[in-house]
């Protein structure tokens, strides 16, 4: 295992057919994952597509992760937790400067920051990050639009695998935002297990 100190991030290649697996060994710690094609990063991680075509937006084990091109990018594999965020953006410095009025503008590390440097190695910037894929993040909507952002669900040990379903450049975060984080960001750990060529192919 990997690990991802608090407020910190990594960014990593996955050929198809690789498993990231994904732990919170803590519990109570969101995890943003973006990702774009490693053939043309014009094509990105769509959460739109996503909960457009699985009509929900809430996305578990089974369930496919679509790219803006309407390709499948991730398939969950397993989830522990049953409760993930496809709705915000990555905390960043802005999010901080407005939704933290306590912390005057000071700086303060962030998720979209983290995935950026991630992916600053295969030619991928910070405009080109969209609306992260945030494991273990628990919002919901109540009937008049309000949004809440609850303490993750997760418990300590719990895992999230996905499959890449195409070759990818990734990045993953341990989320810098305490009030998504019940109010201490924690560690995250993660693998990347290679796929498992499995006898001649017919
Ligand atoms: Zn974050």
């Amino acid at each position: 295992m990997n690990r991802l100190e608090p407020q910190t991030g990594a960014g990593f290649e996955l050929k198809e057919g690789d498993l990231l697996v994904v732990v919170d060994t803590t519990g109570g710690q969101v995890s943003d994952l973006f990702a774009v094609s490693a053939d043309d990063t014009r094509e990105w991680l769509s959460s739109g597509r996503t909960i457009d075509y699985a009509n929900c937006i809430y996305q578990t084990t089974n369930d496919l992760l679509y790219s803006n091109r309407s390709r499948p990018m991730f398939r969950i594999i397993e989830d522990d937790c049953g409760r993930h965020d496809f709705t915000l953006t990555p905390c960043s410095q802005q999010t901080f400067d407005l939704l933290y009025p306590e912390l005057h503008g000071e700086r303060h590390p962030s998720c979209l920051e983290n995935l950026a440097t991630g992916l600053a190695p295969y030619g991928v910037t910070d405009d080109q990050i969209g609306t992260s894929f945030n494991i273990f993040m628990n919002v919901w909507t109540d009937d008049n639009g309000i949004m809440h952002i609850d303490p993750p669900r997760s418990k300590p040990g719990d895992r999230f695998v996905v499959e890449a379903q195409m070759d990818l450049f990734v990045a993953l975060t341990a989320c810098s935002a305490e009030k998504s984080n019940g109010g201490i960001c924690k560690p995250v750990d993660y693998a990347i297990v290679p796929r498992q060529e499995d006898g001649p192919s017919t």
